[in-house]
This record gives C-alpha cells, sequence and structure tokens, in this order.
C-alpha cells in the first residue's frame, strides 16, 4: 500500500480509475527545470521563450545562443515531452527589436504574439532552425506552438514556418482568443495539437485586461463562460482525435484540474510547485466524477457557484 501511494506521489498523472492525464510544468528557462524535475513534471507543457529574448536588448539572441538554451532544457527530460512556445512579444512583454506595443492605443489587442512573428519572419524562422538544432540527437518528443493564433490562416502560416524550416516536431495552436476556441476544428485542419492559455483566454472572453487589479474578478478560471470555451476546443480535438492541453493558471487549482480533466483536457501544464497537490487530487477522483464536477460548474451562475458545485461533487455530497 505504500508503494502505492508513493507512486501515486511521484508517478505520472491519473485519475483514480487510471485514466492518464500528463502533468507538465510551465517554465521558463533551465533555472527552473529543476523544481520540475523534483515535482515529477512528466515534462513540459509551456517553455516560455520571452526571457531569453528580453535579455538581448536591441537584437534577438543569436541561433547558436538560442539553441544552447533550449538544448539545456531539452535534455533535461529524456522521455518526455517539451512544448516550447514561439516567442509571445508585445503587450505586456514588449522587446525593442521589433517595436512591439510602443506606438499602439491598445497593445493587448495589436501585434503580439504570433502577428508579431509573422511580421518578422526571420525571427520565427530562427527561432524554429535553434530548436532543430537544439533537439538533434535527443530522444526528446519536442513539440512547438504558436501564441495568439486568431484563426485557421494564422495556424496555417505557422505551420508553413515550421514546414520550411525543415522542423520535424508537432505543431500546435495555442487558444487563447475565444475566436480560436470557436472555430477549433478549423484550426486543426492546419496543426497537430491545441493548447488552452486561461490567462489570455480568461482576458479576451471577458474584455478585462489580466494586468488590471480593478478587473481581476473577470480573471478567475472558474467563469462557466471560460469552461465553455476550454470544452469547446477540448471537444473538438477530441471529435479530431487529436490532444487538448491547458497550461494557463487554471490547471494549477486541484479541483479545477478534475474540472478541465473532465471537459477533455488531455494534459495539464502548471507551475512546479502545484504538481504534487493537482496529481494527489486528481488520483482520489473517477473520470466520470471529473465529467459530473465538469457539468455542475458549466451549470452554475458565477466563479463562485461553480467552484462550490464542482467542489461538492468530488466531495461525493
Ligand atoms: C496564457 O495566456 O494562459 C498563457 C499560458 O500564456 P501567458 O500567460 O504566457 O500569456
Ligand atoms: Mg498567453
Amino acid at each position: 500500500r505504500r508503494r502505492a501511494a508513493l507512486a501515486r506521489a511521484t508517478g505520472p498523472g491519473a485519475t483514480s480509475d487510471g485514466h492518464r492525464v500528463p502533468l507538465l510544468a510551465n517554465i521558463g528557462g533551465p533555472a527552473d527545470v529543476p523544481a520540475a524535475v523534483a515535482a515529477g513534471a512528466e515534462g513540459v507543457g509551456l517553455f516560455r521563450t520571452e526571457l531569453l529574448f528580453l535579455s538581448g536588448g536591441e537584437r534577438p539572441p543569436a541561433v547558436e545562443e538560442q539553441a544552447r538554451v533550449y538544448r539545456e532544457v531539452l535534455a533535461a527530460f529524456p522521455e518526455g515531452r517539451v512544448v516550447v512556445r514561439m516567442l509571445d512579444a508585445g503587450a505586456d512583454k514588449p522587446l525593442d527589436f521589433l517595436g512591439s506595443g510602443a506606438a499602439e492605443p491598445n497593445p493587448a489587442l495589436g501585434v503580439r504574439g504570433l502577428r508579431a512573428l509573422l511580421a518578422r519572419p526571420e525571427v520565427l524562422a530562427d527561432q524554429l532552425a535553434a530548436l532543430g538544432e537544439a533537439a538533434a540527437g535527443l530522444p526528446v518528443h519536442l513539440e512547438v506552438m504558436a501564441p495568439m493564433v486568431a484563426d485557421r490562416a494564422d495556424a496555417a502560416a505557422f505551420a508553413a514556418a515550421c514546414r520550411a524550416a525543415g522542423l520535424g516536431a508537432a505543431r500546435g495552436a495555442m487558444v487563447e482568443i475565444p475566436a480560436a476556441a470557436l472555430r477549433a476544428r478549423a484550426l486543426l485542419q492546419e496543426v497537430d495539437f491545441l493548447s488552452v492559455g486561461t490567462n489570455d483566454l480568461a482576458q479576451y472572453a471577458f474584455a478585462a485586461d489580466r494586468q488590471l487589479g480593478a478587473v481581476a474578478r473577470w480573471q478567475d478560471p472558474w467563469q462557466p463562460a471560460l469552461l465553455d470555451l476550454v470544452a469547446l476546443a477540448a471537444e473538438a480535438a477530441g471529435a479530431e482525435g487529436r490532444s487538448c492541453g491547458i497550461c494557463g493558471e487554471a490547471a494549477a487549482d486541484p479541483a479545477l484540474a478534475c474540472v478541465l480533466t473532465g471537459l477533455g483536457a488531455t494534459s495539464l501544464s502548471m507551475g512546479a510547485a502545484a504538481i504534487p497537490r493537482v496529481r494527489a487530487t486528481l488520483a482520489k477522483h473517477t473520470l466520470a466524477q471529473c465529467r459530473r464536477a465538469a457539468a455542475a460548474a458549466r451549470a452554475a451562475d458565477g466563479a463562485g457557484a461553480a467552484r462550490a458545485a464542482a467542489q461538492a461533487v468530488l466531495s461525493g455530497e
């Protein structure tokens, strides 16, 4: 019995009836890797690459410099998955060399994420080339994804850039814009997988700046409308036989992690510190219970009621 308890404390993520939900880490670079490994992360679900670009100032880091940093991360998860998010500049993360954000009246709605990369295709090409170089000869399962994909044309442009770079890695689109959730199935005609970024998805669904305290209540990931959008993406992926991970802050809340599993999320990525509690909570509930909790949360009015309704189901009331 002690061995079973230990497996639940350190092993792969799964519901009590054995439905696998890989638990992955959100990282910002090699410095975050030891904590992810210590928490038993099965890989990386979101490698935010902005940090690497913030240090450079006037120009992006050279391909060799990028490759060195990426390799350090990839080497730490020999058999695992590492999902690298392409540079997500603009709005809250302005970068001088992209000229992003500065002159825009509404940076969160402007040239950010994939839009900035498509405006400077050489920056995206270099990043993809560096990843190809970094992954060479390693057994790791590398995946790449684009931030702020709005429509099928965006997904197609990203897939074309990956093809042009000759990168064999699986390609994904982040679902952070409500339009992308509504048309998730169309995105999957162009890319291999989806990953929901609940932070931006909440910001855009509720028209509430994620950096503004005065509108913080709409950033609550228990909002039923946000869960509806997640469900759209997860159901579309399920129908296409593809994966749909969650990599926003929502996945770090143990009860919400069960709800997201019930909605059809195929993996959960979070800050390493949250992994042990999410693993333990998931292991206490069946997939059917997670689905009932998800249905109860979606049927509720407001975030507080959704949380209470899901928790009632999960505690067997
Ligand atoms: C998100 O928007 O939920 C996300 C994971 O990306 P970031 O927080 O880096 O914008
Ligand atoms: Mg985001």
